[in-house]
């Protein structure tokens, strides 16, 4: 199938031809049509598989076709909900490059940034708006904006903005807009609640599914090695060092276990950059940004803070921490082999993750490659260190060596 078979119209062909798309991806080929045929749509989708253009596309089209406002009387016709601003921004980049040979225009509004740029964008008129949820109420209380004229809502990642804990918020926007509206809600993982929630606020939507979340891309080498949770640091160095080469990202699941291993990285020499949720947005924008233009080799991230953000080219994928949900697991690594390129995953798992390795391996029905040849390996009957007292499970693992041996306290 080709776009023109989607009946998209001229200027968006052409912004598609100048982003060197040749042919729809899946879920474009099937969410597209039900777009513009005013469905409401229910999508489970990663990002990677091209899920923002499936929704920006017939929506750029849907606005383009109906314009009756003169132009310097704009107003909101579409809405874009993201959890993250990272994502949001992204979204909004791909609208405006979508909407590059029509009139239509775009904002995009998030909190932890000056709130005043944000109003005098919106005084100018926009007709899509892409925001995360806290500061677009914020906004709204405050008479920046409008929602009654919305015709198209779309609800992105939305497991991961319950996860977030915006569920509140989101039906609140909801609400704000107009009854009659298409909803889209589109979602990497489809638990309960996303159901729930989509049973509440979309009409009659159609079901689009790409592929099962629990498959991994056959491009992706995915190794494992086990060491003892200690030398994680030196197997990563190590590693870096002898093996793995190009464009990396490493995942860690605390925001301490980020800053610490990029401390260590730096002090050995290397370019990293990090992103994490206590970091402001401008230095987590700067992160990204040096990570995407090269500037930097390596970029170490928090699930949260990495979760939807289009990356191209990168060559490993580093589970220095293995995730206790295996579906994270198949996220981290979709980083890595995209648009038929191939990849390597490496994870490292101690005594106490194994149990992790044992549903991953379950959720994609593929056993993991063991590497044994290497510096650090764990010993097979090392036991996982049992924690007596309840409630305290991670303290002891988030102490650093070097406070360990250091008996002064701070207070
Ligand atoms: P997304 O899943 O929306 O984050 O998109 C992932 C990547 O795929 C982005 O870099 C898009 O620019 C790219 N992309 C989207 N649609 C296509 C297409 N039809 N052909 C090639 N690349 C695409």
């Amino acid at each position: 199938m080709s776009f023109k078979d989607l009946k998209l119209n001229r200027p968006l062909l052409r912004a598609i031809a100048e982003k060197g798309y040749d042919n729809p991806t899946l879920i474009q080929e099937r969410t597209i049509p039900l777009v513009l045929d005013k469905k409401d749509v229910i999508a489970s989708a990663q990002t990677g598989t091209g899920k923002t253009a499936a929704f920006a596309l017939p929506i750029l089209q849907l606005l383009y076709d109906k314009q009756d406002s003169a132009k310097n009387q704009k107003k909101i016709r579409a809405l874009i909900i993201s959890p993250t601003r990272e994502l949001a921004i992204q979204i909004q980049e791909n609208f405006e490059e979508y909407a590059t040979h029509t009139n239509l225009k775009s904002a995009v509004i998030f909190g932890g940034a000056s709130i005043e740029p944000q109003k005098d964008i919106l005084k100018k008129g926009i007709d899509i708006l892409i925001a995360t949820p806290g500061r677009l109420l914020d906004l709204h209380k405050q008479d920046f904006i409008n929602l009654d004229y919305i015709e198209t809502l779309v609800l992105d990642e939305a497991d991961l903005m319950l996860d977030m804990g915006f569920i509140d918020d989101v039906k609140k926007v909801e609400r704000l807009c107009p009854e009659e509206k298409q909803t889209l809600l589109f979602s990497a993982t489809m638990p309960y609640k996303v159901e729930q929630l989509a049973e509440t606020i979309l009409n009659n939507p159609r079901r689009v599914e790409v592929s099962q979340n629990s498959s991994t891309s056959k491009n992706v080498n995915q190794a494992l090695y086990y060491v003892p949770k200690p030398q994680k640091i030196e197997l990563c160095l190590h590693l870096l060092r002898n093996t793995i080469n190009g464009r990396i990202i490493i995942f860690r699941r605390t925001k301490y276990g980020v800053d610490k291993l990029e401390q260590t990285l730096l002090k050995n020499n290397y370019k990293v950059e990090s992103i994490h949720g206590d970091k402001s947005q401008t230095l987590r924008q700067e992160a990204l940004s040096n990570f995407k233009k090269n500037k930097v080799d390596i970029l170490i991230a928090t699930d949260v803070a990495a979760r939807g953000i289009d990356v191209d080219d990168v060559d490993a994928v580093v589970n220095f921490d293995m995730p206790n949900i295996p579906e994270t697991y198949v996220h981290r690594i979709g980083r890595t082999a995209r648009a038929g390129n191939t990849g390597t995953a490496y994870s490292f798992c101690s005594a106490d993750e194994k149990e992790y390795i044992k549903n991953i391996q379950q959720l994609i029905n593929l056993q993991l490659d063991v590497v044994e040849e290497h510096p650090y390996p764990l010993d097979p009957k090392a036991k996982a260190p049992v924690h007596k007292k309840q409630g305290s499970k991670y303290k002891k693992g988030r102490k650093s060596e070097a406070s360990k041996k250091k008996k002064k306290r701070w207070y």
